[in-house]
């Protein structure tokens, strides 16, 4: 709050970091809506109020790039989007992309905006690498070590029906060329099933090289070893191994 609004108090750029914000994001301002006029905390926030209204109607999507005017949350002066708080002087955001509008205080998970995706996304920028052909970011193990489907990343998940370009969850390549969620594929896995849900081709090739297998962390889903003959065997439904690294990054948000 702003004790005095006439009396400009100029705050440590750090001041309040990683204080403010809502369940997806830390950030010190809100936004306002370019297209409802509307002030929420983040754009997850503003396209869960929106679609949970009653009439179908008022359901939209606010679009990231549009967003002209933020209101800083610590002296809440609404101002035109910029990192730093033109009345106060915090950062609203430790990370702050002025082509996406958005603003994180935790740069732990290492955002970054590609301008060949044209969004922001997590997980370093030296990890990934844009494929053209794809239309979307990779981790570096699959640079030229992928099958190539073009647009591959704009369509959905074959299990979930989510858009995967811009989901905040990992997406992982299956042998065949097509995407899945990573949290989908594993949910497979548990299920016994290793086809691709799309072309019903084996998601892992069979005749590859094992050792591979054991240098790929996203492919460690189908990668069950047996710990008898130290061979990959798909039928196995014991744990799976969750990979640490996501194939693909997720956007810009949350894990949840
Ligand atoms: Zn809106
Ligand atoms: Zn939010
Ligand atoms: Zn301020
Ligand atoms: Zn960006
Ligand atoms: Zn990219
Ligand atoms: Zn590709
Ligand atoms: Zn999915
Ligand atoms: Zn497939």
């Amino acid at each position: 709050m702003a004790d005095d609004s006439l009396a400009i108090e100029r705050k440590d750029e750090d001041f309040g970091k990683c204080k403010y914000g809502c369940e997806h994001y830390r950030r010190r301002c809100r936004i306002r809506a370019p297209c409802c006029n509307q002030v929420f905390t983040c754009r997850h926030c503003h396209n869960e109020a929106t679609s949970s209204l009653s009439n179908p109607k008022d359901h939209h999507e606010l679009v990231r790039h549009e967003v002209k005017q933020v209101i800083c949350a610590v002296c809440d002066t609404e101002q035109e989007v910029a990192r730093v708080c033109s009345n106060c002087g915090v950062n609203m955001g430790e990370y702050f992309c002025s082509i996406c509008k958005f603003y994180d205080d935790e740069t732990a998970k290492q955002q970054f905006h590609c301008d060949e995706c044209g969004i922001c996304r997590v997980g370093g920028r030296e990890n990934f690498f844009h494929c053209p052909t794809c239309g979307s970011c990779y981790t570096i193990s699959l640079r030229d070590n992928h099958l190539c489907v073009e647009n591959s990343m704009k369509g959905h998940c074959p299990v979930c029906y989510e858009y995967l370009f811009d989901s905040v969850k990992g997406t992982s390549i299956l042998k065949c060329g097509h995407t899945i969620h990573m949290d989908c594929l594993r949910e497979m896995a548990m299920q016994n099933q290793y086809r691709c849900p799309l072309c019903s081709k084996a998601a892992v090739n069979m005749s590859d090289n094992w050792r591979m297998l054991d240098d790929e962390a996203p492919f460690h889903i189908f990668g069950l070893k047996c710990s008898h003959c130290r061979s990959y065997n798909t039928r196995r439904i014991s744990a799976v191994e969750q990979p640490d690294v996501a194939t693909v990054p997720s956007e810009e948000e949350h894990e949840d």
